[in-house]
């Protein structure tokens, strides 16, 4: 029990006996002035004087004891008493068989009360040598029987009795009151602890919301972050995501966070904790040590000491940490670490549903896309095919009706206009074809040593040739050394880039072709003045039926071309880019590997 609260007892008891004892005074007046007669000269005097000794010093004791307690006090009070009644005992001893030392029971009572059964006992002791004293008295000054020891012992041995009996009972109660206290004190605990977990239940299921509050990654850990502070207060708080051996910041608050491990930045996962982190583990580092992982270095240097890092576990798999760092050493507790850990599980669903919807939604794009390129192509065949087949069933009907009409030039012409419409068509099928080929992986290729050089030069030629609206030039210095490769498809990718760019060109513009080799690799540029290609567009237009939104309107196309380009690219172990900006023109280049493919 605190000493407070035993003092605050120990007055409580003295203040009823003081209480008691002024009643007791009233009594005594009572007795001494209307009970009592026949006092032999002078005794009736020194009887007044007592009471009035007494009623002072119990006015006195019980003023003193409201304000203030201490123990001697107590001890004076008994004290005090002891001898009034002592005095009243002696005064009274002239009447034989006077019951007034009885009365000393009163103080018996009174050692009980304060002192438990030692007290009793201590207090029946020390009124012996009294008993002796008074029957002594007695027995010499008035008439009556000699001394009596039995009236000693009498006394005493029901003094001894009953104090043993109060005492016992007084030092029970204290033990039951000292109970009764812990059991108060554990329950108050007990109702703070299970405050503190409701209050941190609350927190955790805030945290929980955050979390589940967005399904972009930025703005749920944003928000649980912010959440965070009202459940574990550190100075800095990161979430890492780890892809490919190397751990990416995605989330961090607090100390240096702009400078040190910025939301956003990488690093390798190599040599680092989490490496310890990836096997499920959680980490405690109650002391930072630059020497056993180098990137506590960073955090040293902004007054931090001890971090906790807990694994971001999907199932069997951790896809990063949540670390928290304070700047005390040592300075998380076992119950912090195992809300860390808790944390961590949250963080690691939360990760897992938005990567889930994110994934639901590519697909469900990537599906959109396709069914809208699929329209777009059917639209784009029938339409690719109608014409040149409407273009050459006009032109037969027209020889077939008019032969005779027509001069020898006419006949010439609509023969060149079938002509030229068939070999549209063919290569519209032959692109289809060749998609779908490539699609099911049965595309074929017949590898030799090609002289690329003879290849651009021919396809350059022929581009030329073939119209006289855009200047088309091979910028080819020297012999290009040979590749291994399908003549006919490496072929297929440079017409195809040709013919783009001389599509694409303006009346009187020039398309230049060259090609470089170095390093081991081959390069072919095939550039020009046209339009130039938006750079969101520059990714789509490899794409299947990819096509870009061309300022002044589309040309004929498929979107196929460049697909199967860098398709037969790649199956060379080479590739196939742009480099475009719009109003600037674009440059294809291809690249091929020199050697064995
Ligand atoms: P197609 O030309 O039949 O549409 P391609 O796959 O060859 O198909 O080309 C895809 C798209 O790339 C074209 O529709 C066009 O938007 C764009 N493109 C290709 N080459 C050029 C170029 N030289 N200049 C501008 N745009 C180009």
């Amino acid at each position: 029990m605190p000493a407070e609260q035993r003092r605050g007892r120990a007055q409580e008891t003295e203040l009823w006996i003081a209480r008691v004892r002024l009643l007791a005074v009233v009594f005594a007046v009572l007795e001494v002035g209307v009970l009592t007669q026949d006092y032999p000269s002078g005794y009736e005097t020194v009887a007044w004087i007592t009471t009035a000794l007494f009623a002072v010093g119990a006015i006195v004791f019980f003023f003193v004891t409201r304000e203030a307690f201490t123990p001697l006090i107590g001890l004076a009070a008994l004290v005090f008493d002891a001898a009034v009644i002592a005095a009243f005992a002696t005064l009274y001893s002239f009447e034989y068989g006077s019951p007034t030392s009885w009365a000393l029971m009163f103080v018996v009572v009174e050692g009980a009360l304060r002192y438990g059964v030692l007290g009793a006992t201590g207090v029946s002791i020390a009124l012996v040598p009294y008993l002796v004293f008074i029957e002594w008295w007695r027995s010499r000054e008035f008439d009556g029987p000699g001394f009596l020891v039995d009236r000693v012992t009498f006394p005493f041995g029901v003094f001894l009795i009953t104090g043993l009996i109060v005492g016992w009972l007084v030092n029970r109660l204290s033990r039951e009151a000292v109970l009764a206290d812990t059991r108060a004190a554990e329950a108050e605990s007990l109702r703070d602890q299970l405050g503190r977990r409701v209050d941190l239940l609350e927190a955790t299921n805030r945290c929980a919301r955050a979390l589940a509050s967005s399904l972009e990654i930025d703005h749920a850990f944003g928000a649980f972050i912010r959440e965070l502070r009202g459940l574990i207060d550190c100075d800095r708080v990161t979430i890492v995501l780890v892809e490919a051996g190397r751990a990416e910041v995605l989330a961090a608050a607090g100390r240096g966070t702009d400078t040190v491990f910025p939301a956003g930045s990488a690093r390798p996962v190599r040599g680092s904790v989490l490496e310890d982190v990836l096997e499920g583990k959680l980490v405690y580092r109650p002391t930072m040590q630059a020497d056993l992982y180098p990137e506590e270095q960073d955090l040293l240097a902004l007054g931090l000491r001890s971090r906790v890092l807990a694994p971001l576990q999907v199932g069997p798999r951790t896809i990063g940490m949540l670390g928290f760092v304070r700047a005390e050493e040592d300075g998380f507790s076992t119950e912090e670490i195992e809300l860390v850990s808790l944390l961590g599980r949250l963080v690691a669903t939360a990760v897992q549903n938005i990567r889930a919807y994110e994934a639901e939604r590519t697909t469900a794009d990537e599906l959109r896309r396709l069914s809208a390129l699929r329209a777009d192509f059917v639209s784009l065949v029938s339409h690719e095919l109608r014409s040149p087949m409407a273009a050459v069933i006009g032109a037969s009907r027209t020889l077939q009706a008019r032969w005779r009409e027509l001069t020898a030039d006419q006949r010439q012409s609509f023969l060149a206009l079938i002509g030229d419409e068939t070999s549209r068509l063919a290569d519209l099928i032959g692109d289809v074809l060749d998609t779908s080929r490539i699609e099911a992986g049965t595309f074929s290729f017949t590898f030799s040593d090609v002289d690329l050089g003879e290849v651009l030069r021919d396809v350059v030629a022929a581009a030329d040739l073939a119209q006289d609206e855009v200047r088309v030039s091979a910028e080819v210095g020297g012999a290009l050394p040979h590749v291994r490769g399908d003549r006919e498809r490496l072929r297929q990718i440079v017409q195809n880039l040709v013919d783009n760019a001389v599509k694409y060109s303006p009346a009187g513009a020039e398309v230049r072709v060259s090609a470089n080799s170095d390093d081991g690799w081959l390069r072919i540029a095939v550039a020009d003045d046209g339009p130039g290609i938006p750079f969101d567009d520059q990714k789509i237009i490899f794409d299947k039926f990819g096509r870009a939104t061309v300022e002044g309107g589309t040309k004929p196309g498929t979107g196929l071309g460049l697909f199967i380009a860098r398709s037969i690219a790649e199956a060379h172990g080479g590739s196939l880019d742009v480099d475009s900006a719009p109003a600037h023109g674009s440059v294809f280049t291809l690249e091929l590997p020199l050697g064995e493919v």
